[in-house]
């Protein structure tokens, strides 16, 4: 892994642990769901906002650990405004990113921030704490459940 990202990484998991956007309740969120990640003990509650098939508005509130409240927070900053199948699109590179899968395939400039979080592959163990937002919604986005885990 290039140092640059690692370093950005430790910088960007600080930053937003500390201090998380959009960590709040939604009331007139239309999808909810409860994240857990039995391994760390990461808990989120993910609440969307999706109008025709956008998604307007998402927040989380919840307690884990560094990894997963910062990776919350990054994921609620970047698909808030993007469609549903945009929303998918980020998750499947966000997963090869933090997998290590197919890695030349993905362009760095196109995930930008995303791109950051590649640096949680230094840390295999902490993989599930980064994805657990991610899987938290696109089982929102799919509506198919209220609750979800990691295991
Ligand atoms: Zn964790």
């Amino acid at each position: 892994m290039l140092d640059q990202i690692r370093d950005l990484y430790q910088e960007v998991v600080f930053d937003h642990n500390r201090n998380p956007r959009n960590f709040r309740v939604m009331e007139d969120a239309n999808r909810k769901i409860e994240g857990f990640n039995p391994l760390c003990g990461d808990k989120i509650t993910l609440y969307v906002k999706v109008n025709a098939g956008v998604i307007e508005d998402v927040s989380f509130q919840g307690s884990g650990c560094a990894i997963s409240t910062a990776s919350a927070s990054l994921m609620t900053e970047i698909v808030k405004g993007h469609t549903e199948d945009e929303a998918q699109h980020l998750f499947d590179l966000f997963h090869r990113i933090t997998t290590g899968k197919n890695d030349d395939a993905v362009n760095l400039e196109e995930i930008g921030k995303l791109a950051v979080l590649s640096g949680v592959r230094a840390y295999p163990a902490r993989v599930k704490c980064a994805t657990l937002a991610w899987h938290s919604l696109q089982a929102a986005l799919k509506n198919e459940a209220d609750t979800v885990s990691t295991e």
